[in-house]
């Protein structure tokens, strides 16, 4: 009988689709795969993108050791950005740890196992970042950028549409340079219009990270034209003082940005755009973090995250002179979710007596005290949202749904981030 395997996820979604890639290939071998608790060899895919994901990761890992120590669990193995860049570091201070196993390849994306449930998936069409952003140690962690080709992707996406996965998420640190690698140009948009052909069964296609600079139109035209392309555009800008911008190295100024907003909601006037930003990077002062204020509040992004800036060794802003105190960063980070919260509720209110497309990923264990009965609520999302990033659509619902159905659902409340409604079957 083979050691059973499980792995603990950390990070964001891209570090999910490298853990299905590793436990796919596992299983294709023969291993048995279960949860981490329950398994007796563990893999931590980490994070080390910030501080507080080193932290988490050291925490999990610290945890396993625990376990090791008790005889539960016979090996630990520590994979991904943290094993890439403290690899030697680690080495010497946690023994206990069997392997440390750094950069991923494109390749493991060929096999999947989903942690992700059934009905969605995430595909990762590129690796490592094109750009070099001031404060950002992915680039120095994951390498050069790597298109995977595009018959790979193809395949995958052809699996998945047999399986009949209703949302596919095309991810990768930096979408729009699809291709420029492998073929010489941008390729984003005819790969999307090649998955769109081949899979009558995927409901959802959904961009995940955006470059401001690399948006084109080609692109644009094809999400206000294709209804399978949610109308959602996730385009981190870390800020909006040109003089911050380019200390980031950021490619856009202000003047970008803006006109870039402008086009996006002129040409797809119901889309939803994310956004994150960082507050507290080097040199940041109150008017520069006042007109970052002040800009949010113009725009009122439908969905915004924050960071509070962390300083990375071996990145230039490492070095940078006068950075923020860590009390100010945190009083900045607060006001501005503060702001945003707000923005959130007022942008939701306007989905009040509307009737939107959901899909439902689960249901809902507690009936929320919005009119539904244990049973018959279910929790699911708009095209708006993003799994395990934006909000929730609460749904109640006459008929048993099942996760990966496409309901209309009548908009009945607001909260600050999720909304309530009942499905119209
Ligand atoms: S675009 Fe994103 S991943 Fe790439 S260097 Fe900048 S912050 Fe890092």
């Amino acid at each position: 009988m083979r050691d059973k395997v499980g792995i603990l996820s950390l990070g964001c979604p891209r570090n999910l689709v490298d853990s299905e890639s590793i436990l796919g290939g596992l299983a294709l071998r023969g291993y048995p795969i279960v949860d981490i608790d329950k398994a007796d060899v563990a893999i931590v895919n980490t994070c080390c993108f910030i501080e507080d994901a080193k932290t988490e990761s050291i925490d999990a890992i610290l945890d396993l050791i625990d376990l090791k120590k008790q005889g539960k669990l016979k090996k630990l193995i520590v994979y991904g950005c943290l094993a890439q860049r403290y690899k030697d570091k680690l080495h010497k201070e946690l023994p206990e740890v069997d392997a440390f196993v750094g950069k991923t390849s494109l390749n493991h994306n060929l096999a999947a196992f989903p942690l992700t449930p059934k009905h969605y998936a995430y595909v990762k069409i590129c690796e490592g970042c094109i750009n070099n952003c001031s404060y950002c140690v992915i680039p120095k962690i994951k390498g050069k950028f790597t298109s995977l080709d595009m018959d790979s992707i193809l395949g995958r996406i052809e699996r998945l549409d047999k399986n009949k996965v209703s949302e596919v998420n095309i991810i990768g640190q930096d979408i729009t340079g699809y291709g420029l690698d492998l073929y010489g140009s941008r390729r984003l948009p005819e790969l999307l219009k090649k998955i769109i052909k081949m899979s009558p069964n995927i409901g959802w296609l959904r961009l995940l990270y955006l470059y401001p600079g690399r948006i084109c139109d080609e692109l644009l035209e094809l999400m206000k034209n294709e209804p399978k392309l949610c109308k959602y555009i996730d385009l981190p800008l870390q800020h909006i003082n040109d003089r911050i911008l380019n200390l980031m190295h950021r490619q856009a100024t202000k003047q970008d940005i803006i006109r870039l907003i402008d086009k996006i909601r002129t040409k797809i006037p119901n889309i939803a755009i994310r956004t994150s930003v960082i507050v507290g990077f080097p040199s940041e002062t109150e008017k520069d973090f006042k007109e970052l204020l002040d800009f949010i509040e113009d725009v009122k992004f439908e969905r915004l995250g924050a960071f509070i800036y962390s300083r990375e060794e071996g990145t230039p802003a490492y070095n940078f002179k006068k950075q923020v105190p860590p009390e100010i960063k945190r009083e900045r980070f607060n006001t501005l979710m503060m702001q945003q919260q707000k923005i959130s509720q007022d942008v939701n209110k306007e989905f009040l007596g509307k009737i939107i497309d959901v899909l439902i990923d689960e249901p809902s264990s507690c009936a929320q005290g919005l009119g539904g009965k244990e049973g018959s609520s279910y929790l699911g999302r708009s095209q708006y949202d993003a799994p395990e990033v934006d909000g929730l659509v609460y749904v109640d619902s006459k008929k048993t749904l099942k996760p990966g159905n496409f309901v209309k659902v009548q908009i009945t409340d607001t909260l600050e981030y999720d909304l309530v409604g009942k499905a119209l079957l």
